[in-house]
């Protein structure tokens, strides 16, 4: 692990792209295989594989109570570091330093094999705090800053998956491309970098029963930006407000995963009963949505399933769930990766899915112009978007290419006033760049309710205006948040708005950013409550998602 971290020091120490890819190809060379897969994996930040299930479960919390049983710094002394360097990795060998820790350090492997025994404690959080500070312990300053910057998720050694992937390459000296195709396959950079140094980079394959990263889409300005991009020929979905979701059905099981590649099934028996009755084996990209009469539900109400781990039957009933398909990625054995979109949907739709599965509805365009009159017409059924997709492309995943565009406008905006900061984080370190922000009661009532919280969308030149501004106006400064006083006018755009009980006003704008400083506007101008309360109630009377069932 010390080679690890001065390896990471040294990729972290140069702005050049070229001399890291140098840097880590030079270090990955010289490692035998089993070192190979997990040093490749943790330059790329991560602990265990994209597709593996595996998580730590150490928060915030249990990083305090390690820190304190290793360094014995307590809160204050956490606090003063984190504000000097702002990454937990680096507090921690400050900490450990000051506290003069001398341990004789860890092989790589060891560390990986600390991690494995971390998560494979579950139940008592206490457990997995005491594994964890006995893997720090054994590790220099050095080691336990990479051992804590892992866990947090984030290495900030400007080093993208991209640029490992190059490394890869160089060290074994196969094409880039080919390690990058193997990555995106496999999702796994530590199995991709033993086969490229086996070079065995033509084995990389999908596993069912593993999930594949999504192929995501490139956001666009409007229609004509669409055809630019794609061609005349368009194929036209809605953008969805459900959640992403994954369907493996193997021969002996059917999993769910996620967005973040983590297993849901359990979430959802009704969807896994019903894989049961389709056939052959599948893999299915599409979207959980609540559906009720035949209507898509509003996401709030399909949220009240997410996280529970078994829903009771007074769940289920509440919000049926249906799996909308937009893909085929698998079926019968095959992979259909590299087939068209436009045979995948054919297949897809030869399934002729019903009950409790639905087909994306899918409109075909040619031409900005019917791309527009679509666009139109979901925003007028209340739409925050659409998908436009390419019928020939292939399914990338992982990838944000232009082969699946999304063309989104805010739903609406409202003048809100500030009467909350938090101090940023990373590059936002020292700026108020965090905000929360309040409509009016009703009209003439001085008495605010917030309706949410967003990061400023703002210049760097007005984030450090707004917080000279904020610190003049502070009322109560509680650390890291400071209450303000109401002066501040921010025009705030939202793709949504849905009941909420962490505000005051009732009510939570979904995707708040800030669309505009309106320095033209006092707070006796901002938006009333009344306006929010309308906007949500139309959405959930009006708003309408089309999808197709056999
Ligand atoms: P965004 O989250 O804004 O990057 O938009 C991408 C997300 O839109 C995907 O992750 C999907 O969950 C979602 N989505 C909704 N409808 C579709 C669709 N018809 N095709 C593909 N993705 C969709």
């Amino acid at each position: 692990m010390r080679r690890f971290a001065e390896c990471a020091d040294a990729i972290a120490a140069t702005s050049s792209k070229l001399e890291k890819v140098r840097i880590l190809g030079e270090y990955l060379a010289s490692l035998d295989v089993d070192r190979l897969a997990v040093a490749t994996r943790f330059m790329a930040g991560r602990i265990f594989p994209a597709w593996d299930g595996r998580v730590l479960m150490v928060g915030w919390a249990a990083m305090r109570t390690v820190v304190l049983e290793l360094t014995g710094a307590g809160d204050t002394e956490m606090a003063a570091s984190y504000r000097r360097h702002a990454d937990s990795g680096d507090v921690m060998r400050d900490l450990m330093e000051a506290a003069g820790h001398a341990a004789p350090g860890l092989d790589i492997l060891e560390v990986a094999a600390g991690f494995d025994r971390i998560a494979a404690t579950t139940g008592s959080s206490r457990a997995r705090t005491v594994q964890l500070t006995e893997l720090l312990r054994a590790c220099t300053p050095a080691e336990g800053r990479y051992v804590t910057k892992l866990i947090s998720g984030d290495m900030r050694i400007g080093l993208r998956e991209g640029l490992v992937e190059e490394a890869v390459a160089r060290a074994f000296d196969r094409p880039a491309a080919a390690v990058a195709r193997a990555d995106m396959l496999m999702g796994d950079l530590g199995a991709v970098a033993v086969l490229a140094a086996g070079d065995r980079l033509a084995e990389a394959a999908p596993r069912l029963g593993a999930p594949l990263r999504y192929m995501l889409a490139s956001p666009v300005a409007d229609a004509a930006e669409v055809v630019a991009r794609m061609g005349e020929e368009v194929w036209v979905e809605d953008k969805y407000d459900g959640i992403r979701c994954q369907l493996h059905k193997g021969p002996e099981r059917t999993a769910l995963y996620s967005r973040d590649l983590r297993e849901i099934t359990g979430q959802f028996p009704e969807i896994v009963a019903a894989a049961a009755e389709l056939d052959g084996d599948l893999v299915l990209d599409g979207e959980l949505l609540g559906f009720r009469d035949g209507r898509v539900m509003p996401f709030f109400d399909l949220q009240t399933r997410l996280g529970r781990k078994s829903p009771s039957a007074a769940v289920l009933e509440a919000v049926p769930v249906v799996f909308t398909a937009w893909d085929l990625l698998h079926q019968g054995g095959e992979w259909l990766l590299d087939t068209p979109l436009r045979e995948r949907r054919a297949r897809l739709e030869a399934l002729r899915l019903g009950g409790r599965f639905a087909v994306a509805h899918l409109e075909r365009a040619t031409g900005a112009a019917e791309v527009d009159a679509l666009f139109l017409d979901a925003r007028a059924r209340l739409n925050e978007g659409l998908m436009a997709k390419n019928p020939d492309s292939s399914y990338t995943p992982g990838r944000r290419g232009l082969a699946w565009l999304k063309l989104k406008r805010p739903l609406d905006t409202l003048d809100c006033v500030v009467v909350g900061a938090e101090w940023g984080h990373g590059k936002r370190r020292g700026v108020l760049s965090d905000v929360t922000f309040a409509v009016r009661i009703a009209e003439g009532s001085d008495e605010l309710a917030t309706v949410g919280k967003a990061y400023t969308g703002l210049t760097d030149a007005e984030i450090a205006e707004m917080t000279r501004l904020l610190l003049d106006s502070t009322v109560q400064d509680h650390g890291h948040h400071r209450s303000v006083r109401p002066e501040i006018v921010v025009e705030i755009a939202f793709d949504s708005v849905q009941p909420s009980t962490r505000h005051r006003s009732g009510y939570a704008l979904r995707f708040p950013r800030i669309a505009r400083w309106r320095h033209d506007k006092g707070p006796e101008d901002i938006d009333t409550l009344e306006r929010v309360r309308q906007i949500a109630t139309a959405l959930v009377e009006n708003r309408e998602q089309r999808v197709d069932q056999a």
